[in-house]
């Protein structure tokens, strides 16, 4: 359990973190990159933290992934890599780093130590898990086995490794449809997000999908009425909507992507008004590279996404606790299915 006036404690004897307008100002040039949602206050209250991070990063060869959900001051104050789960555990395998900091939840810092085992993987709150990722194990994935005798498992990669060990191949909201496509086999069970394995369905008809009733408590708040009463409040916004979010939500916006499928078709398209069908931060952490746009509109927050925070960064770097271990035989199946997806990924071209 966390005892946060115990790390404040610690943190206030070794570091200087009281909010400074100098510092600030000193770090203009990280500040830019985020200047149009992050007001000049709150980046006075950010720099120490962020500069004690960045300076303890190189002191101990350590790198910082961070998720396309996680806040502005995380995402481009601290982070070396910004992108969806997947990129950011193969971008872990390519840096020479002894440790990877982990800004996400569990199931991404486990997914980062089973494709680096070699790495020290710090998980800076070991309570940031995932509605998703906690749906289902493996003794679910044996049950729609004994189910749908025969059917290959694939499962989104928003799982534990347990799960991940226990399925055939792996997925990702930007590949799904493609590996169940090539998968030889009629029936195919996917798991646990029982949303995305629908609007996978509607998009690969000529296969029988069948789902674990799983779903991302971010993404099945939204409605379609939520959709259609935003059109008639504000006309002329394109409405652009992640794949977990159920198929008639996904069915009134103008675009369904993946995280990285979102950005690239806001950057290619650049709308005059955009609203993002997903988590809050994935706007914010784009709107300073894309100032034509204008995102507008509600979003719903991930609250265990949320729960990392500068502080509990500063802590997990300076202590060296959170760190995430697979058990190395559960690790070893579990990467064969992530690497039968890359692989698949790499074949199909995509
Ligand atoms: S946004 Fe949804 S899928 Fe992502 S971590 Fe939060 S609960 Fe899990």
């Amino acid at each position: 359990m966390f005892d946060l006036p115990a790390q404040r404690a610690h943190l206030s004897e070794k570091y200087d973190l009281a909010p400074s307008p100098e510092l600030a100002a000193s770090m203009s040039d990280i500040y830019d990159r985020m200047s149009r949602v992050v007001s000049p206050v709150d980046w006075a209250i950010y720099a120490p933290y962020v500069k004690a991070i960045n300076d303890l990063k190189a002191e101990r060869n350590a790198v910082i992934l961070g998720h396309n959900y996680m806040t502005p001051e995380i995402y481009h104050g601290i982070s070396d890599f910004g992108g969806d789960s997947l990129q950011l555990a193969i971008k872990a395998t390519e840096v020479e780093a002894d440790v990877i900091v982990q800004c996400g939840v569990h199931f991404m810092a486990e997914t980062s130590k089973i494709l680096s085992p070699q790495k020290t993987v710090l998980m800076p709150d070991m309570e940031a898990g995932c509605s998703l990722a906690e749906s289902i194990t493996a003794e679910g994935i044996e049950e729609m086995r004994r189910r749908y005798p025969g059917a290959p498992v694939v499962s989104y990669v928003n799982t534990t490794a347990e799960v991940k060990a226990a399925s055939d191949i792996c997925c990702t909201s930007s590949n799904a449809a493609q590996i169940v496509a090539a998968q030889d086999s009629h029936t195919i069970i996917m798991t646990p997000d029982q949303y995305l394995a629908q609007n996978v369905a509607r998009d690969v008809p000529h296969k029988n999908v069948v789902w674990w009733e799983g779903s991302c408590i971010v993404h099945e708040q939204y409605s379609p009425q939520d959709l259609r009463d935003f059109r008639e409040w504000n006309p002329g916004t394109r409405l652009i909507a992640h794949p977990e979010c159920p198929p008639d939500v996904v069915a009134e916006a103008d675009f369904s992507g993946s995280t990285s499928g979102i950005i690239k078709y806001v950057t290619d398209e650049k709308p005059e008004k955009a609203l993002l069908i997903t988590e809050c931060s994935m706007a914010s952490n784009i709107a300073d590279e894309l100032p034509e746009v204008d995102f507008v509109g509600p979003c719903n927050m991930c609250p265990y996404m949320k729960k990392i925070t500068l502080e509990k960064v500063l802590y997990a770097l300076d202590t060296m606790t959170g760190q995430v271990e697979v058990d190395p035989e559960v690790a070893d199946k579990a990467r064969l299915s992530v690497q039968r997806m890359i692989d698949l990924s790499r074949q199909l071209g995509i």
